[in-house]
């Protein structure tokens, strides 16, 4: 039995914490076909949009800060919200999240959003995380 097999709470509040601060490792990787979706969305072309807003890190797209927030970051709000990668929109149920003393600190000690909002079943946990599983990243 997994120690979340009654499920986990939670609701992103929007505060754009995990998007701010940026500096040092944190990263968002692309992962493939990202970079068009992101385009779409933007209404530009996906060069286009790889230019401004992609840098590489270890020959990978990653997206673009700006001072120390990621570029998308508008106040609190993340402006290409329905296109964000794969690596934002499964937030907080990472594999390296999924362990106990993990999850107390560094979800529910930094993300307003944890023990809150709905309940994620075992099921739908599972779900998420095998979606993150054998995805190539883009490259750069
Ligand atoms: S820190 Fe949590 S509540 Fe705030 S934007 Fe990130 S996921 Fe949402
Ligand atoms: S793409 Fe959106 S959700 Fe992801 S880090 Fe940037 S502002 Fe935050």
């Amino acid at each position: 039995m997994v120690w979340y097999e009654n499920g986990l709470w939670f609701s992103c509040v929007k505060c754009g914490a995990c998007c701010r601060d940026r500096g040092g490792e944190k990263y968002v990787f692309l992962l493939e076909g990202e970079d068009e979706k992101l385009a779409s969305m933007l209404r530009i072309s996906v060069d286009d949009m790889r230019a401004k807003y992609l840098v590489p890190v270890g020959g990978y797209a990653c997206l673009r800060n700006k001072g120390e927030d990621c570029v998308f970051l508008s106040g609190s709000e993340c402006i290409v919200y329905p296109a964000r990668p794969l690596q934002c929109s499964s937030w907080p149920f990472w594999p390296e999240n999924m362990r106990r003393k993990r999850w107390i600190a560094e979800v529910e000690g930094k993300c307003p959003g944890a023990v809150k909002g709905r309940l994620f079943s075992r099921e739908e946990i599972e779900g998420i995380l095998e979606r993150q599983r054998g995805k190539d990243m883009a490259g750069f």
